[in-house]
């Protein structure tokens, strides 16, 4: 028995000690693997200096990572962001030579280099039409790669040459972008001189936030456009509420403009307008292009002062608006647009599919809501619902208008009051709808769905109608508001048929990435009286609306209608002073 004892002991000894090997050999597998799965995404490791380092040992500030929970506490005195900058000029070498050479850095920094063992370039590439970069890393941005999933392709294609650009962009940026040698040196430059007198390599464009979410990402994106046309980097300006929202957009780099910075919050720079006064460009400039009706024309639109801009290396924007078709009214830029959008009409949808991947937080409500209320639906009707004056608008009017809208044009079905009893189960498959509602108000959901519970409809489809928020009011400088924004705005994209409110940017956003012409809900002005009859108009673009086109031409002419001067532009229907792209076959 203590033989046996003992060679069960030995044994067992034995079969641990191999155990443990195994497990040890395992375990550092696993890890290896880990850390691999992890370098492109926001992994890091803190040195001594205050700075993290990334799996390649590359030196990167604590507040690149785009999580909200990384970003507080980041000092903003240019004195701290000098001396960061003398150190990473010195200790960044390595990290230069991956961003100087972009086959060094994807021969580098890709989990895989080879297109023949490449499926991470090939699901990418497959997925978007070429509009992704290949080599991002899943882990760290799920939906870049889920969103096919839940998304109908779409019938169209990034042209060649947008393509083109498209990297083109990516290697400017991964060669200027934040913490690189080239960044380093040029804000150095500009710390350093005011005026002008250095021609910089690099050329950036700091996008500054205004207003609710729709507005910001309908004017990033034309930011990214005005940023590609002029070969600048953007960098956006990303306080605590827009933190955690997006993946980030370029490989290998980050568009996160640091709170570290001393161009953070400027004192003493020059305006657009003082520039435009002395005729000469400064090293960094203000540019308010934001939502102002009665300010004096800005000329933006014009060759001269396009040109004075672009000498500019740190042009800093602020805005809410699409301002691309200001853009197209310059001639040079004009062709480079017709190129890259051979369909004038998909700017949006485009760029926004490319800039804007929900974070991996965002997506997991995205998805996880998709999943359960939405996957079986025969059809997904998206209904946004805006008041811009909640106080004297009457909940019930909208509520009227937006049922004469969705029956007028059969995207509801109606009710059969004749035959209230009537069950489902009589229709031999009952086709399933499903409405999903977007409004800061809880009752225009609750409303319809007890209205499609109550009575059968007389097509005998089922209707499951689902509201995922109903924040009460729009809040301002919080995160958990706009991840709610974010993720109703991207589930509305998902939908096959959009009803959208007028003037609203946060349909615009929807129906852009989703590719969809949504029937625009008329503006209610004060009651039920007024009631507007048609209720809704089917839009004839699924571009957004620009707000504030210039009223003149560059000889100071007041234009008086866009579309016979500029073919590819019509007044849009939900606001008659805007203007938005159109096809010019439209
Ligand atoms: P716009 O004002 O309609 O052009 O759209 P914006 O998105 O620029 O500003 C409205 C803001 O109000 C949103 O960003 C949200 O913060 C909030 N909001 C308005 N409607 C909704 C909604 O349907 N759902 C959620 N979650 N938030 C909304």
């Amino acid at each position: 028995m203590d033989n046996n004892n003992n060679k069960m002991v030995g044994t067992g000894f034995n079969r641990f000690t191999t155990c443990s090997a195994l497990f040890a050999m395992a375990f550092s597998l696993l890890l290896i693997i880990t850390l691999l799965m992890y370098q492109n995404s926001t992994f890091y490791l803190s040195d001594s200096e205050g700075f993290s380092k990334d799996i390649l040992g590359r030196r990167r500030p604590h507040n690149l990572s785009t999580n909200a929970s990384d970003i507080n506490g980041t000092s903003s005195e240019s004195r701290v962001w000098q001396e960061n900058l003398n150190i990473t000029a010195t200790k960044d070498i390595a990290y230069q030579n991956l961003t100087e050479s972009d086959e060094g850095l994807n021969s580098s920094c890709s989990r895989f280099t080879n297109d023949s063992i490449s499926p991470v370039k090939n699901v990418t590439e497959r997925l978007y039409d070429g509009l992704q970069a290949s080599g991002f890393d899943e882990a760290s941005c799920i939906s870049r790669f889920q969103s096919h999933l839940y998304r109908k392709a779409s019938p169209h294609k990034p042209s060649s040459y947008l393509i083109s650009k498209l990297r083109n962009y990516e290697k400017i940026h991964r060669k200027c972008g934040p913490w690189t040698r080239y960044y380093n040196r040029t804000m150095k430059k500009l710390l350093r001189s005011k005026k002008n007198s250095e021609d910089t390599t690099c050329k950036y464009l700091v996008w500054t936030p205004a207003n609710g979410l729709g507005n910001r990402i309908i004017s990033m994106a034309a930011s990214f456009v005005y940023a590609v046309l002029t070969d600048r980097v953007l960098l956006v300006k990303f306080e605590n509420d827009m933190m955690g929202l997006f993946c980030e957009p370029f490989l290998n780099s980050t568009w996160v403009f640091s709170k570290d910075s001393p161009f953070w919050n400027p004192k003493h720079v020059e305006t657009y307008e003082n520039m435009l006064a002395k005729n000469s460009s400064p090293s960094v400039l203000y540019l308010n292009l934001q939502h102002t009706r009665d300010d004096p024309e800005k000329f933006f639109h014009c060759d001269h002062n396009q040109k004075l801009v672009q000498k500019v290396p740190l042009l800093i924007l602020q805005t809410d608006q699409y301002f691309v078709p200001s853009l197209s009214m310059i001639p040079s830029f004009n062709l480079e647009i017709a190129q890259m959008f051979p369909e004038r009409d998909t700017v949006f949808h485009h760029v926004g599919n490319y800039l804007f991947h929900p974070s991996n937080e965002a997506w997991g409500q995205i998805s996880r809501f998709y999943d359960a209320y939405l996957a079986k639906a025969d059809e997904k009707i998206g209904l946004q619902i805006r008041l811009f004056t909640p106080d004297s608008t009457p909940h019930e009017a909208v509520m009227d208008l937006l049922l004469s809208c969705t029956l007028q044009h059969k995207l509801l079905p109606e009710l059969d009051k004749k035959n209230s009893a009537a069950s489902t189960s009589t229709h031999e498959d009952p086709s399933l709808k499903v409405v999903l509602v977007a409004s800061l108000f809880p009752e225009f959901g609750e409303k319809l769905r007890i209205m499609y519970l109550t009575e059968p409809t007389i097509t005998g489809e089922v209707v499951g109608v689902h509201q995922p928020s109903h924040e009460g009011s729009q809040k301002f400088h919080n995160n958990l508001h706009n991840m709610k924004a974010w993720t109703d705005m991207y589930l509305l994209s998902l939908c096959d048929v959009l009803v959208t409110t007028s003037l609203s940017t946060f349909g615009y956003v929807a129906q852009g990435l989703g590719g969809l012409k949504p029937w625009l809900l008329h503006r209610l002005v004060g009651n039920r009286t007024l009631h507007p009859n048609p209720p809704c108009q089917r839009d004839f673009s699924m571009e957004p609306c620009y707000h504030i086109p210039p009223k003149h031409n560059c000889e100071g002419k007041a234009i008086k209608d866009f579309s016979s001067s500029f073919p590819y532009m019509r007044s849009c229907l939900d606001y008659s002073s805007g203007v938005k792209l159109v096809n010019v076959s439209v």
